[in-house]
Formats: structure tokens, C-alpha cells, sequence
């Protein structure tokens, strides 16, 4: 596991990409940093050829002055990049980026944090819900009745797989029956559709995983937010300094390959969906590491997981 900060910053207005340049000398990032470098070539004789960069023909006068690095958090040039953009008064944004080894992610249950999330579903117009086990005010553990209506499936990824923007997992059904022929549990097969037709589509299929598995417990990296006054679900997970990570006390007794957790609705969800009930949170998926590797071995690119931690 390894931490690292990305650090961008904008020197528009305060010397240009010349003081730029200058300050990443000082912290001897020149050669690492990215640089934004259109700047018309008149203006900063000092430049060398190399430096200039390519001016942009359709933007003369660009203000584009903004950089960005990222380095190891221990790096010791940090410091001192943070210390020379605070004594020139540009704020930073800043960003920690935890990444893991494979070592890492051979632990036994692993949360997808990624795949190609482009689709939309959930609550899209002619998804019907079965609301009978779900909070009446948050509309957590609403369940999407199938077939799931999807948003944008003409434009799947060629991967053939994705998690929707409503975090549920859509995936061609060849890649569905390989995952049931490893024979792993926690999910059935449900058919998908275009949300403007009726029909299930023949292609793809929806992964439908219970959300079953328990809370998270708070923890550094993992933080509980603005529980539901009613089922008194947490609304928000968050870390600390941008880190999240995802804790729970112990997997349960009856944990399948595929499980999930939902929490609660984020209040802005809740007023953005006001002409619809709401149902509750993305979920978080948490996957067995057969499960890990069985999607691995199916070449399910774009698959990110980071392992889930134990007490
Ligand atoms: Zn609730």
C-alpha cells in the first residue's frame, strides 16, 4: 500500500509559467511536475525552445498556468513544494491517492471501487420498486424490480461490463453465466432493459446482489455521517484527509461471494429525486477474493478493488 498526494496548482496572475518553472527549479520537480506551458512566445524570453512548449494557434493570450505533480507522500520534495505555494500565496488542491500492491489485494474480501461507471439506473423513469422492506423516509432497501431499466445501454463499454451510476452491476450474459459457472454465490441473474422499452434486453443482464452484509464501523479512514432519523442509516461514508477505506467488524456468518451494503440517501439525492420516493444509497459491494479473481480471470477490465478491513 502506498500513499500519494496529487498536488495541483494555478499560477495565473502571480508571474505566469515563468514563476512556475522557477519555484518546480527550486524544488528540483522540474522534470517531474506537468507543467502547462501554451503561453505565447513573446512573453517570457527566458524560456528555452524546450519550455515554451507549443503555444495553442486558436488561444494567442491563454491564461492556462496551472501545473501538477504527484509524488510519494514521504517524498521529502512535498514539503517543500507545499511550503513554496504557501509563501506565494496560491492555494493548492490537493488529493491523496492510496494505491495498492497485488499483495494487497489478495485479501480475502475486497470492495469494488471501480469499474467503467457510465450508465445511469435506479431511479430512472419506468424502473418500478418493491418498497415493502424499504425505510419509509430515506427508501433504503428498496428493491429495483426486474428487469432493471438502464439508461445509456447502447453505449456499454466494450469491456461488456459496468457498475451504474446507481451501483448496481450490469454485465453482457456471457460474463453473467461464467461467474455462475465457478460456481459463486450471493447474486441471481435478473434481465436489463432500455428504460424506454419494455422488453428485457438480450444481450446484457443484471448482477443483482442483496444488501445484506453489515454496517461499516467507524474507524480513521472510514467515518459514518447523518444518520436516517428512521432506520437511523448512516447518509455518508468518509475518511479522513481524503483517505476512505471501508471497515467493518467481521464478515459475517453468511457471507456470499457478492454482497452489499446500502446506507441511507445523501440529502442533495434526496431533493434532486423529490418527484420520486427515494431509495436509498449506492450500495458498496464487497466480493470474496474467489469472486476477485474469478472477475480477473474473465478479463473484466477496468475492475478496481481495494481490500476491506477487519478488526
Ligand atoms: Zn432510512
Amino acid at each position: 500500500m502506498k500513499d500519494f498526494l496529487f498536488v495541483s496548482w494555478d499560477f495565473s496572475g502571480r508571474g505566469g509559467v515563468k514563476a512556475a518553472l522557477a519555484m518546480l527549479r527550486r524544488c528540483d520537480l522540474r522534470h517531474v511536475a506537468r507543467q502547462r506551458l501554451d503561453i505565447p512566445l513573446d512573453d517570457d524570453p527566458d524560456l528555452t525552445e524546450e519550455e515554451r512548449g507549443n503555444p495553442s494557434p486558436n488561444v494567442p493570450w491563454t491564461t492556462g498556468c496551472d501545473g501538477h505533480v504527484r509524488l510519494t507522500t514521504d517524498d521529502p520534495r512535498l514539503a517543500r513544494l507545499l511550503a513554496e505555494l504557501e509563501r506565494l500565496g496560491i492555494e493548492p488542491f490537493t488529493r491523496v491517492d492510496r494505491v495498492y500492491s497485488k499483495k494487497d489485494l489478495e485479501a480475502p474480501w475486497l470492495r469494488i471501487v471501480g469499474g467503467s461507471m457510465m450508465v445511469g439506473t435506479g431511479n430512472v423513469p419506468g424502473q418500478k420498486w418493491d418498497f415493502s422492506k424499504a425505510c419509509r423516509e430515506c427508501g433504503a432497501g428498496a428493491i429495483p424490480i426486474a428487469p432493471l431499466a438502464v439508461q445509456g445501454l447502447d453505449r456499454m463499454p466494450k469491456s461488456g461490463w459496468c457498475v451504474t451510476l446507481g451501483g448496481f452491476i450490469v454485465l453482457e450474459a456471457r460474463l453473467a453465466a461464467k461467474l455462475a459457472d465457478a460456481e459463486l454465490t450471493g447474486f441471481s441473474v435478473e434481465p436489463v432493459r432500455k428504460h424506454t422499452s419494455e422488453t428485457a434486453h438480450d444481450r446484457y443482464r443484471w448482477l443483482r446482489i442483496p444488501c445484506k452484509w453489515p454496517e461499516p464501523v467507524e474507524r480513521p479512514g472510514c467515518r459514518l455521517h447523518g444518520r436516517c432519523e428512521v432506520c437511523r442509516r448512516p447518509q455518508f461514508i468518509a475518511g479522513r484527509d481524503g483517505l476512505f477505506s471501508l471497515h467493518f467488524e467481521r464478515p459475517p456468518r453468511d457471507a456470499r461471494d457478492f454482497n452489499a451494503w446500502q446506507g441511507s440517501v445523501l440529502p442533495g439525492k434526496r431533493a434532486a429525486l423529490a418527484t420520486n420516493r427515494p431509495t436509498g444509497d449506492y450500495p458498496e459491494l464487497v466480493i470474496s477474493q474467489r469472486a476477485y479473481s474469478t472477475l480477473k480471470e474473465a478479463k473484466l477490465r477496468s475492475l478496481r478493488c481495494e481490500p476491506v478491513f477487519f478488526d
